[in-house]
This record gives structure tokens, C-alpha cells and sequence, in this order.
């Protein structure tokens, strides 16, 4: 006996140690398994948000991008940038924050629904009757999360659209002492999206504790009712637990209704966005333009922007190679009138030709290749100097990046940068002069190599200095070329085949240098104003 006993101890322990481990073994299994669960739950929801903000954003990029320069001269950049960045940030905050409760709270809600009313239905009845009172408070707070979330993003647009005018302007706020202001309009506005955002947080945070008080007002009721009919405590008390469990649900499911209300405000902004018409688009017939163009002619052309018309019976027939100069008063439509030959804008009346073909019925990016343009802002990217030059013809090489460069009188300045063409410039590269930055979109152009090329005001924001530089790289990237010049000074386009001199809309004098001036012509009155001879 006393040698069975130990062994029949080992066995025990042995028993209860396997039996230990099993039970631990599972519960580990389980809790991995959990575990898994739990992160998977969160990583696939944050997925699915950031998703959707990934694919609108991809699909706002390329529609923006596509939207004609009309669109742009109406909108604020701030406001755009907003509902590209903010607005969609906005749908993967609420799909994170919704998406599990919206699926997961039903099937409790159901659950629990049918194990009240399997208890004691009259009880269940009793208790519910305060249920449709909890729809008015997450209708109400609904509503207005959404208003308040909708008036946050505006004021998020109005923060991003100072932001971006203040920095982009810096130097005209600096030099007319507007930091102050500026700093002031930025706080105020800080100030008006805090209190929106406040006001959408008061909303979604109402619906709970109005839910909860609802709820304990309807066990109070059960509470009654058990009382009147007598019901056992251990009863009441089961069903009191089933009746928590069912009001989480509720409550749960309020806050989803009202939490998804600042995604919805969002995702009307956004998609206000992505539905914005593109009104200057291929017509689904057009064919590429593989020839160079020749003749340009505009017959009969009316442009308006809204009820305003800005060009008026614009006839013009330009020859392949021809120098055209468009000089007049600010405003009377010179840039307009090239702005048609890209198809920033389409003609409202009349046509424009090419070849004697309709410039609608070309694809857009076959008739742009063919056009050059250099505009008095000159915008450079923040990348090397090569790249830039190489914007519009990214195949070329090495070489011909440097002989367009050289043509553009702009090599030698280049070579003398610490890394010559690998040099970043744009935002944070090195300081380039307005003579230099007009270089190297002169270089820029000269290498997409455009049968039309578009000064406007390519040098009128230039010292005489860099004017004669720039002016020595136009004449050579001019040289075979159709151009169209609009220039304010009048000595930079004497050369011209063809002066044209626009007013109000209309082309009213045509004509050499020489023949206008001998004409007593607008244009003579403003050669002498500009030379003082007058
Ligand atoms: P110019 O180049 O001769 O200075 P523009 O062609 O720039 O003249 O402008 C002609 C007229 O069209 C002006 O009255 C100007 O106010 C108006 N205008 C120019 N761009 C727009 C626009 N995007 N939206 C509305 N009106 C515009």
C-alpha cells in the first residue's frame, strides 16, 4: 500500500498536470486566436478607411488636374487643397470610428431583442415603450452634427486658403507690414473652426447620455411593473441585465447615426469636388494632331467668361512662321485671345482653326505639344535645374537638355551653380534672378520643341539687363517658329511680321511697326507715351 499510494500520487499529478496543460494550452490557442482577432478588427478597419481616402484622393488628383484654368480662376487654392486633403481625411476618421459598431451592434440589438421579449414580453413592452423617444434626440443631434461638421470644414478651407496666401505672399505681406493682420485673420479664423468643431462635438457627444437617461427612466417602468405583478427578484434581475444589454445597442447605435454625419459632410464636399464639370474636354471623336501646324485662323471668334464678352469678332488668319505681337491696354483680351490656342478656354462663338481643322476636334495634349509658352511668372518645380528644363519633353537627353539651355542663355549661369544642372531649385532650392528663372523657361520651351510659340509678357518684369539676355534667348527660340507676343514694351516687338493692337475685345489696328507708326495710330500714341516723346 504504502508503495502504491506514491505511485498512484504521481499518476494524479501527472493527470492533473496534462489536464492543466491542455486547459492552458487552449486558453492560450483562444487567446491568440483573440488576439489575432482584436488586431485584425482594427488594422482591416483602418484599412478600409485609408483606402477609400487613397482611392478618392487618386481619383481628386486626376480630376483636378483636368478641371480647364476657368475653374481655377474661380476657385480659392485653399478651399480646393481642403476638400483634396481635409475632406477625405474626415471619411477615414468616421469609417474607423463607424464601421464596426454599424456592423456589429445589429445582430446584438437583434439578439438581445428576442431574449427580452422571450423573458417576458409584456415586460419587454413596458420597458421599450421609451424606445422611439430615443430616435428624437439622434435625429435631432444627427441633423445637426452634420451642419456643424459641414460649417467646420468650411472654416478648415477658409485656415488652409489664408495659410496658403500668406506664405505664398510673404514677401507683399513683409513689405507692407501685414504680419500682424495676416496673423490676426489666420487666429480669427483658428478661432471660428474651434468653435464649429465644438459645436459638431456637442452634437455627436448629446446622444448617449440622453440615451442613457431614457433607459434608466424605462427600467424605472419595468421596475414598476415587476413590482405590481409581483415578479420574483432573481427574474427581474436577469431581465434588468437583458435589458442593459439592449439599450448598449441603441445607445450604440445613435452614436453611429450621428457620428457618421461629419463623414457625410465630407463626403458631400468631396464628391461637390469630383462632380465639378470638366468643360474643356476631348470630344470622344477627336483625332491627334501628328502634322505640324501651319495656318492658324480664327474666324469670327466671341470669347465670354459668365455674361462678360471679352473678345469680340476675333478674324485672323496666321501664317506658319509669321511673328505676331498682341500689344493694347490691360484688360482688352490679349491673354484670352492665346489662351484659346491652348484650349484653356474653348471659343463661345466662332471658330478657331488649325490646318483648317476645328482646334476642338484635336486631343488636347497632341495640339499642346505643339505649343510653347513662356508667361511672365515663371513657374519653376522644386527639382534640379535639368528636370525643369525637361518638363515638357521628359525623354530628352543630357545633350539636348544643354543645347536648349544654351540657346536660352542660360548654360553659362547654370555651370557656374555648386552642381550645375543637378542643382534643386523651385521652394527650397538655391535663388535664381527673374532673369535667370525666365532662362530657364525659355530653355524649357525651346526643348519641347513647339511649332507655335506664346510670349506673355515673357520679359516685361525684367531689369534692362536680363530684358537683353532674355531677349537675345527669345530671338534665337523664336527663329522658325509661329509666335505670338503679347508685349508691354513696345521695343521688345518692333521685329514683329504683324502687330496687332487689341481694344475692349477687339482687334483694332493691324499693321508693321513702321506702318503704324506712320499711321497716326493708338499705336503710335503709345510708342510716344513709352519712348517720351510726347
Ligand atoms: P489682357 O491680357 O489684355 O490684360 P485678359 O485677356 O487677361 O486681358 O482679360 C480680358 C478681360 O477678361 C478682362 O476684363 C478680365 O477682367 C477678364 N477676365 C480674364 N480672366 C478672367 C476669368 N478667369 N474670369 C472672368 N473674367 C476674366
Amino acid at each position: 500500500m504504502r508503495d502504491v499510494l506514491p505511485r498512484f500520487l504521481d499518476v494524479e499529478v501527472k493527470t492533473s498536470l496534462l489536464a492543466i496543460l491542455a486547459v492552458t494550452s487552449l486558453l492560450l490557442l483562444v487567446a491568440a486566436l483573440r488576439a489575432i482577432g482584436a488586431f485584425l478588427a482594427i488594422y482591416l478597419v483602418q484599412w478600409v478607411g485609408n483606402r477609400v481616402v487613397l482611392d478618392i484622393r487618386k481619383q481628386a488628383i486626376d480630376h483636378l488636374m483636368h478641371l480647364s484654368i476657368g475653374h481655377y480662376g474661380q476657385s480659392r487654392t485653399g478651399e480646393v487643397i481642403s476638400r483634396t486633403m481635409n475632406d477625405t481625411e474626415q471619411l477615414q476618421f468616421g469609417a474607423a470610428a463607424v464601421l464596426r459598431d454599424l456592423v456589429k451592434q445589429p445582430f446584438l440589438l437583434i439578439f438581445t431583442l428576442g431574449y427580452v421579449f422571450w423573458e417576458d414580453w409584456i415586460l419587454a413592452l413596458c420597458s421599450l415603450v421609451l424606445f422611439p423617444t430615443c430616435l428624437i434626440p439622434i435625429l435631432i443631434f444627427g441633423k445637426r452634427a452634420r451642419g456643424a461638421a459641414r460649417d467646420r470644414q468650411e472654416r478648415m478651407a477658409d485656415l488652409m486658403d489664408i495659410l496658403h496666401e500668406s506664405l505664398y505672399g510673404i514677401r507683399v505681406v513683409k513689405a507692407f507690414c501685414g504680419e500682424e493682420r495676416e496673423a490676426n485673420r489666420f487666429k480669427a479664423a483658428a478661432q471660428s473652426y474651434f468653435s464649429a468643431a465644438m459645436k459638431a462635438r456637442r452634437a455627436q457627444s448629446s446622444v448617449a447620455p440622453i440615451v442613457i437617461f431614457i433607459s434608466a427612466v424605462g427600467v424605472c417602468l419595468a421596475l414598476i411593473y415587476a413590482n405590481q405583478t409581483g415578479m420574483a427578484w432573481n427574474e427581474f434581475t436577469a431581465f434588468l441585465l437583458a435589458l442593459v444589454l439592449l439599450y448598449d445597442p441603441i445607445k450604440r447605435l445613435g452614436k453611429v447615426h450621428v457620428d457618421i454625419q461629419p463623414i457625410l459632410a465630407g463626403a458631400e464636399r468631396v464628391f461637390e469636388l469630383l462632380d465639378t464639370p470638366i468643360d474643356v474636354i476631348d470630344k470622344p471623336n477627336a483625332t491627334d494632331m501628328t502634322q505640324t501646324p501651319r495656318d492658324i485662323v480664327f474666324e469670327r471668334v466671341c470669347f465670354q467668361y459668365g455674361d462678360s464678352l471679352v473678345l469680340k469678332d476675333i478674324d485672323l488668319h496666321v501664317k506658319a512662321g509669321e511673328k505676331i505681337a498682341l500689344v493694347g491696354a490691360s484688360g482688352s483680351g490679349k491673354t484670352t485671345l492665346v489662351s484659346l490656342l491652348l484650349r484653356f478656354f474653348d471659343v463661345t462663338q466662332g471658330r478657331l482653326l488649325m490646318d483648317g481643322s476645328d482646334v476642338r476636334d484635336y486631343t488636347m495634349t497632341s495640339l499642346r505639344q505643339h505649343i510653347g509658352l513662356v508667361t511672365q511668372d515663371t513657374f519653376l518645380f522644386n527639382n534640379t535645374v535639368a528636370e525643369n528644363i525637361r518638363y515638357g519633353n521628359t525623354d530628352a537627353t543630357q545633350d539636348e537638355v544643354e543645347a536648349a539651355a544654351r540657346l536660352a542663355h542660360a548654360h553659362d549661369f547654370i555651370c557656374e551653380m555648386e552642381t550645375g544642372y543637378d542643382t534643386v531649385i523651385g521652394e527650397h532650392g538655391v535663388r535664381l534672378s527673374g532673369g535667370q528663372k525666365q532662362r530657364l523657361a525659355i530653355a524649357r520651351a525651346i526643348l519641347s520643341d513647339p511649332a507655335i510659340l506664346v510670349l506673355d509678357e515673357a520679359t516685361s518684369a525684367l531689369d534692362t539687363e536680363s530684358e537683353r539676355q532674355v531677349q537675345l534667348a527669345l530671338d534665337e527660340a523664336t527663329s522658325g517658329r509661329t509666335l505670338f507676343a503679347i508685349a508691354h514694351r513696345l521695343s521688345t516687338i518692333t521685329h514683329c511680321d504683324r502687330i496687332l493692337v487689341m481694344d475692349e475685345g477687339r482687334i483694332v489696328e493691324t499693321g508693321t511697326h513702321e506702318e503704324l507708326i506712320a499711321a497716326s495710330s493708338t499705336y503710335k500714341r503709345l510708342h510716344d507715351l513709352q519712348f517720351g516723346i510726347v
